[in-house]
């Protein structure tokens, strides 16, 4: 099959066209992200599940155990439970359960708090072979944990 000089120009400059790109993307930094060996940083938007916020002053969640965020959960995934205790003017809580398989990520139980207790996790890579392990998120004890 005969090609014209015209066929043979335009493969030829196609050929540039292309090695160019090639060049030009070679010495421009790597996007690509090793993972699992690295990982992404989230955006601030980024919804996790919820976690606690931690009380700058006293180290401890800033949650009083109101139970506004239960009642605001449209799926039914959260149970709170808290005391009063001796000489403290608000109670303080005592068991925060999150069920993760329920949730929708909607934050109306972020907006509800009165004290901020609340904010959305940047944990994005939450990977498991059985849902039962997100049934419970026990918030209490991550906060301990961290
Ligand atoms: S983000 Fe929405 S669905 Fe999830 S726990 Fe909060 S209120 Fe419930
Ligand atoms: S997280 Fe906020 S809304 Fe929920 S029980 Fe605690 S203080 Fe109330």
């Amino acid at each position: 099959m005969k090609h014209s000089p015209r066929q043979i120009i335009d493969g030829f400059w196609s050929l540039l066209t292309g090695m160019r790109i090639t060049l030009g993307q070679f010495f421009k930094p790597t996007v690509t992200v090793q993972y699992p060996h690295e990982s992404l940083k989230m955006p601030t938007r980024f919804r996790g599940h919820i976690v606690f916020v931690r009380d700058p002053e006293t180290g401890k969640s800033l949650c009083i155990a109101c139970k506004a965020c239960e009642k605001a959960c449209p799926s039914d995934c959260i149970v709170v439970d808290g005391i009063k205790r001796e000489g403290e003017k608000r109670k303080s809580v005592t068991d925060f359960k999150l069920d993760f398989t329920k949730c929708s990520l909607c934050g109306s139980c972020v907006e509800v708090c009165p004290t901020d207790a609340l904010e959305f996790s940047r944990a994005y890579n939450l990977a498991s072979v059985s849902k039962e392990q997100f049934h419970c998120i026990d918030l209490v004890k991550r906060l301990e944990q961290e």
